[in-house]
């Protein structure tokens, strides 16, 4: 405890449950598997959340006490409660990470911190994916080297409907021929939210040690540094005399 990043995993934990090639790859869900992934690295307080728990395991106080938080959706993004959305962009606007996983690019917490659709073309044909790393001075991609392959992965391909990242850390080659930016990052009032590709169900890829570091250095890279609200216009007095300090706000 103390001062480790408190993290929260979120999974829509449904694959896992519905499909035995799934549930073979991801006996403890996909959040345990990332859970174990954090575990091993080290330094991190690490819980976890998902769908069918009551209020999809998210509330506004343990969000309070949430530095971070990692999002894994697919089938089910409509079932995630608009209010629930509205409280991780809340959160995210004041303060917390968020790192929004592979099929997660459809999820409402991640549509509304973007403002655009998140949507892409894509194809399930157990073909090779390479990740260039572009930014190797960054904490994030520290000790990735120059290209990561994945034997077999869902493509995901350009366009991609997001708004210009702040950095672009990592583009992904698909065997079929398409390109995808994989790993991106913006900042959203006191917040990070990275977006990081890799990460389809029915393939090991959150067993993969370089996937595995990725996620976990965004996450620690998005971890908090303060936690504000900045949801109100305050109407303040002046430091230094001014004309008229008395004055009606006329509406
Ligand atoms: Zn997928």
């Amino acid at each position: 405890m103390g001062t480790n990043p408190r993290v929260l995993i979120w999974n829509e934990y449904l694959h896992e449950i519905e499909n035995e090639e799934v549930a073979g790859l991801y006996p403890n869900g996909i959040h345990g598997t990332l859970a174990e992934a954090f575990a091993e690295r080290g330094g991190f307080d690490v819980q976890t959340a998902t769908l069918r728990e009551a209020n999809h395991g998210v509330t506004p106080e343990r969000l309070a006490e949430t530095d971070v938080m990692l999002w894994w959706g697919h089938k089910a993004h409509a079932e995630v409660a608009d209010e629930t959305a509205i409280m991780v962009q809340e959160a995210v606007l004041s303060g917390m990470g968020l790192v929004v996983l592979h099929s997660g690019h459809m999820s409402k917490p991640f549509k509304r911190l973007m403002g655009t659709h998140g949507t892409l073309r894509w194809r399930e044909a157990d073909e090779k994916e390479r990740l260039w790393n572009l930014r190797p001075d960054h904490p994030i991609l520290e000790g990735v080297p120059e290209y990561v392959e994945l034997a077999q992965e869902e493509m995901y391909g350009e366009r991609f409907d997001i708004p210009e990242p702040d950095e672009l850390l990592m583009m992904s080659w698909f065997q079929g021929g398409e390109v995808f930016r994989s790993v991106c990052t913006w900042r959203r009032g006191l917040g990070r939210v990275v977006y990081v590709r890799p990460g389809h169900e029915t393939y090991p890829t959150y067993h993969d040690p370089m996937i595995r570091r990725i996620v976990v250095q965004a996450a620690a890279w998005a971890t908090a540094r303060v936690r504000q609200d900045a949801s109100r216009c305050p109407n303040t007095t002046s430091f230094e005399p001014v004309p008229n300090p008395t004055k009606e706000h006329i509406i």
